[in-house]
């Protein structure tokens, strides 16, 4: 039989599909791989979920908020800005979705730095857009003149960064803003756990778009919500490129109730930062190195008994942890990234666990 591929897009022929980080099935695993949340959602978020589901579900019978309006609202008023500034998504890859085929095409490059989240390059490619890459360098900061030089359409800056946990600051972001001629969306999934965010940028430069994730913050991953904040002539733009029915009612119910509970996001996010830095200092203690953090996750340099560093090392780290349960991801792909693991931050004992695990990887007498 002729291949069914044929008739698809050459652009969709060429194109690898995103890699998400693997989702071990049973129990028993300390996940530290995909930069979720240890703690689960604000109680009040299952009640209100509990709420939603009530007589037997009939609710369920019917469509959702098409619009998300009760929690666009709710976020707007969360950063002081109109509802119209708002939209809400299918996880916070819906919006950058949206923004690149809103914003992006064969005429339209988008631009990156690299590395960063590595769905950018995917959803560039679904547009048939050029793609502009800004090389990191070993400290995994940008020079700001590429950047704004690049002639990118729409520039995604990753801010805290990852995978190296290293966060821009403001000003920073501010002087791309200032001479970037593109759109310039900060992708802001893990700042929550930063000590500052570009937020306020949104009212001072036209063209920059913030977008933020419920997945990591807000320890709701599994119910995937994101959101962005940006003028509303760009909301308007993105309304008309979405799903009808982006967020679910269950979805919308519970990011509701988890912007309403600031008291008890306050505490776990302060939890995860206390454990990171932690953790930091730990890695240095072994003679490890790793960049400064400011997300809920860090990029490791591991040091094997032989005090040897690289990708062959990483990987041994990376096949001895996974043996013992424990999994990370490695990112083979990049100078900058192939010799560390990156560790998502998880509750002080699933720490303890991995350095227990390091020091005995560190021991040669240990039987792997
Ligand atoms: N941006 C970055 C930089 C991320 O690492 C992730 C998580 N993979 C996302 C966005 C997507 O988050 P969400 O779960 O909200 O789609």
């Amino acid at each position: 039989m002729p291949s069914l591929t044929r008739f698809a897009n050459a652009n969709v022929r060429a194109m690898h599909a995103y890699t998400p980080g693997e989702q071990p099935s049973g129990e028993g695993w300390v996940k530290l791989n995909t930069n979720e949340n240890p703690y689960p959602p604000s109680p009040q978020v299952i009640e209100a979920i509990q709420r939603e589901l009530a007589n037997g579900g009939a609710r369920l019978r019917l469509y959702p908020n098409p619009t998300s309006r009760p929690l666009r609202a709710a976020l707007a008023q969360m950063h002081g800005v109109p509802a119209e500034w708002v939209i809400a998504g299918n996880g916070s890859d819906d919006l950058l979705n949206l923004l690149m085929r809103v914003f992006a095409g064969p005429k339209k490059p988008a631009g990156m730095t690299v590395p960063s989240y590595s769905l950018y390059p995917v959803l560039a490619r679904l547009q048939n857009a050029p793609l502009r890459e800004i090389p990191l360098d070993r400290s995994f900061q940008f020079d700001t003149d590429r950047v704004a030089a690049c002639r990118a359409n729409i520039f995604f800056l990753t801010s805290p960064n990852a995978p190296s946990g290293v966060g821009y600051p403001t000003a920073q972001i501010a002087a791309v803003a200032r001479r970037f001629r593109g759109m310039l969306v900060v992708d802001e999934a893990y700042v929550p756990f930063a000590d500052e965010d570009a937020a306020g940028l949104v009212a001072k430069f036209p063209r920059v778009v913030v977008a933020r994730s419920f997945s990591k913050a807000y320890g709701m991953a599994g119910v995937r919500v994101g959101y962005v904040l940006a003028r509303p002539e760009i909301i308007s733009l993105l309304d008309r490129a979405r799903d009808s029915y982006n967020l679910d009612r269950l979805s919308q119910t519970a990011a509701l109730a988890a912007v309403s509970d600031r008291a008890y996001y306050q505490r776990t996010i302060q939890q995860v930062v206390r454990t990171r830095d932690a953790f930091l200092a730990d890695i240095r203690r072994l003679g490890w190195s790793a960049p400064p953090s400011q997300a809920n996750f860090v990029l490791v340099e591991p040091v094997n008994a032989a005090g040897r560093r690289g990708a062959a090392v990483a990987r041994d780290l990376f096949a001895f942890l996974t043996q013992r349960r424990i999994l990370v991801r490695y990112f083979g792909n990049h100078p900058l990234t192939r010799a560390a693991l990156r560790v998502s931050i998880g509750t002080d004992t699933d720490m303890a666990l991995l350095l227990n695990a390091f020091q005995s990887w560190l021991q040669p007498a240990t039987p792997r």
